[in-house]
């Protein structure tokens, strides 16, 4: 038996804090965007802790020094739409990191996710790779963007979402349990509708004002 991916839930007051703005159903789109992407910024010290760096010589102005660059290519991927709302916090903090985009929809006769839209870079193994979906549900387009990413070559990899349920966790534990998922929140249970309770509606919807 595998040991179950561990889940790192954010424990910090300031996440807290904007989580409370990105629930409250009369945040409008441009305040959750905004805040949205600086809980991912926010997330993005403790989910880059495991980065490899290596020595590099400066010259400070006063002496040489051994100083650390971070080894290899990061690549961020979104899961289209709602992943698209934390890259920008991402990309603040690591403006190097490249941008791989996954699209997926249900298919309405199997009902498994398939990709519209598979757009990654060919080298996704020259560095550690973040798979980005605000909401982990059911889990099942997360675990097929996991397995679409390690078919594609990604080595070293990991998921951030800010709101878990514990049945898309689970499944994601099942079906990956090398993966590490970092989440800003985990909540209760998913409703009969399949939203996270107490969650945060649709997150698409809510980024974007489609409400
Ligand atoms: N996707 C969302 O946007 N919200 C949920 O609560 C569940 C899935």
């Amino acid at each position: 038996m595998p040991t179950p991916s561990p889940l790192i839930v954010f424990d910090h007051p300031l996440i807290a804090h904007k989580m409370t703005t990105i629930r409250d159903q009369t945040t409008t789109h441009r305040p959750f965007r905004a805040t949205l992407a600086q809980i991912a910024g926010l997330m993005v010290y403790e989910v880059t802790r495991s980065f490899k760096t290596k020595p590099i010589q400066v010259q400070t102005p006063v002496t040489n020094t051994t100083a650390h660059q971070l080894l290899g290519t990061i690549t961020i991927v979104p899961v289209l739409r709602a992943g698209l709302g934390m890259i920008h916090g991402i990309l603040e903090v690591m403006p190097e990191a490249r941008v791989g985009h996954l699209g997926l929809a249900r298919d309405e006769e199997t009902l498994q996710p398939i990709a519209y839209l598979n757009k990654l870079p060919a080298d996704l193994d020259a560095g550690p790779v973040i798979l980005v979906d605000p909401m982990l549900a059911t889990g099942g387009s997360a675990s097929a963007a996991i397995t679409m990413l390690k078919e594609a070559g990604a080595k070293d990899l990991r998921m951030i979402c800010l709101v878990a349920a514990p049945e898309g966790v689970k499944r994601l534990q099942q079906d990956h349990p090398d993966i590490t998922i970092y989440a800003a929140a985990l909540d209760d249970h998913l409703n009969e509708k399949g939203y996270i309770v107490p969650g945060l509606g649709d997150a698409g919807d809510r980024m974007y004002g489609t409400v």
